[in-house]
């Protein structure tokens, strides 16, 4: 951590901060003050700086608008009681940005840009973290090509920013889920383990299509059979089967690797559930279903936190879950919260102070 590296700073004249009520506020439609702004240019990044929350501009030829080198992370801060501020494991986002940035052909970006530059923003902008219960400021790291040129090659220039979103809860309601036989998310050898923007367009209409019927989300299937399931959405996805607890593991690279996931699995263990990383076939969850084994399922995600799944749809086999009896998912939500608000000790090192 180069904790002096200095990153030159324009202050907004007058905060936003007084207009905005933190109680009630909608997901990702709220900025704050400020924002971190870095160009890749000549093999090398320069310009780091962190200004007014602003507009970019931009050039009609922008490589990322025609070919999609664009990749993204998703990230929380949390105010404790005290009013101190932490990020949640933002290393672990550090390395799958670069992860990205990587299969993308992208340039890595460095740690004192994005760790460094992340916590100077936080800092400037502390007021605006929420402190109430399930509230964060969500953080979106983000580069994409900037060269103006048409042609299908990397570009020369990237741009990398910060900005963040002062948040409340996200999905609230138990979720109904539809198995996807017909689109796929990823396959081997593809993108599925990156966090690349053209993942995200490319679901839309797959999920657009199962809300038509009823959904809230698909549960994505591999490429091959339609038969063993990735991930809810854009959660990874957990079966509590007897007393062991089961996620699809990452091998295929058809997976994102989520930090949720990760710390899920750390506090599933230490409730004293067996957990598995394996390949988890639609036909493993119907006999567990059939034989009344199955007994929780829920989604992972940083947006959501633990999300409730209390339908999946498989052609015409229907499996429905009574949520209000579940004890394993509300227990690692109030696990995971009450380390990330500070209200338990953090033993595993996850929070890193603003
Ligand atoms: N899968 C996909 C496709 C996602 O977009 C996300 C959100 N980043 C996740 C899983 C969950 O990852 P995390 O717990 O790191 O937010």
């Amino acid at each position: 951590m180069v904790e002096a590296y200095s990153i030159p700073v324009t202050k907004i004249e007058h905060s936003r901060l007084p207009g905005v009520n933190l109680e009630n506020i909608p997901f990702g439609r709220t900025f704050t003050d400020h924002m971190l702004e870095a160009d890749y240019e000549d093999g090398e990044w320069k310009n780091v700086e962190i200004k007014p929350y602003q507009p970019l501009v931009i050039n009609p030829s922008l490589a990322a608008l025609h070919y999609g080198q664009a990749i993204f992370e998703g990230i929380k801060a949390y105010k404790n009681q005290a009013g101190e501020a932490f990020i949640f494991r933002p290393f672990d986002n550090y390395n799958r940005f670069n992860i990205s940035a990587a299969r993308m052909q992208m340039p890595a970006v460095p740690e004192e840009i994005f760790i460094e530059g992340m916590r100077q923003l936080i800092a400037l902008d502390k007021n605006w973290i929420p402190a109430m219960h399930d509230h964060s400021l969500y953080i979106r790291p983000f580069m994409f090509a900037s060269d103006e040129m048409i042609g299908v090659r990397p570009s020369e220039k990237y741009k990398f920013l910060i900005i963040l979103a002062p948040t409340g809860p996200y999905y609230s309601a138990p979720m109904r889920i539809y198995v996807e036989e017909k689109y796929t998310r990823a396959a081997p050898g593809g993108v599925g383990q990156a966090k690349a923007a053209g993942n995200y367009g490319a679901s839309m209409f797959v999920t657009a299509e199962a809300k038509k019927q009823g959904y809230d989300q698909v549960l994505w299937t591999d490429v091959y059979e339609h038969k063993y399931v990735q991930e809810a959405g854009t959660m990874n996805v957990f079966f509590v089967i007897g007393d062991t607890a089961v996620t699809p593991d990452l091998g295929s690279g058809t997976i994102l690797a989520g930090v949720t996931r990760d710390s899920v699995m750390t506090i599933l263990e230490e409730m004293g559930l067996k957990v598995e990383e394996r390949p988890v076939s639609i036909d493993t969850l119907m006999d567990a279903y059939k034989a009344g084994n199955l007994r929780e399922v829920f989604g992972t995600g940083t947006a959501a936190t633990v999300s409730l799944i209390r339908e999946l749809r498989y052609k015409d086999f229907v499996m429905s879950f009574d949520t209000a009896k579940w004890t394993v998912t509300p227990e690692i939500k109030h696990r995971l919260d009450a380390i990330r608000e500070g209200e338990a000790a953090d033993t595993h090192g996850w929070m890193f102070r603003v």
